[in-house]
């Protein structure tokens, strides 16, 4: 069965419905089967863009710091803060999609 995600957009398949999207991470109440799937639409106001663009750099400097932490702790030999903050960059790279695929399927409001 193929799955579709409402955050981020991303497709995918499986017999089962994922707890989780596997690209943004996001809970499963977002994900719905591809076949009842439709882009978002619709206008973004430029505050809401403003919004999402304030996000996106806030997503940006979380995974370069998690990125940054997570070597670190390696570097000392703590492997399982190294896989935390891992596991936390991951994630917020899996915002910094979602955010750019709304950014890239709203219209501006003229
Ligand atoms: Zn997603």
């Amino acid at each position: 069965m193929e799955w579709r995600c409402l955050v981020c957009g991303r497709k995918f398949s499986g017999e089962e419905k994922p707890l989780a999207c596997p690209a943004c991470g996001v809970e499963n109440d977002f994900i719905i089967p591809d076949s009842q799937y439709t882009r978002p639409s619709g206008r973004m106001s430029e505050i809401s863009r403003a919004s999402f663009k304030q996000a996106l750099d806030l997503e940006v400097e979380a995974t370069r710091l998690y990125h940054e932490a997570a070597a670190k702790a390696k570097n000392e030999g703590d492997e399982v803060t190294g896989i935390f903050f891992d596991a936390l960059a991951k994630n917020e790279f899996g915002h910094q999609k979602a955010i750019k695929f709304q950014l890239g399927c709203r219209k501006k409001v003229e």
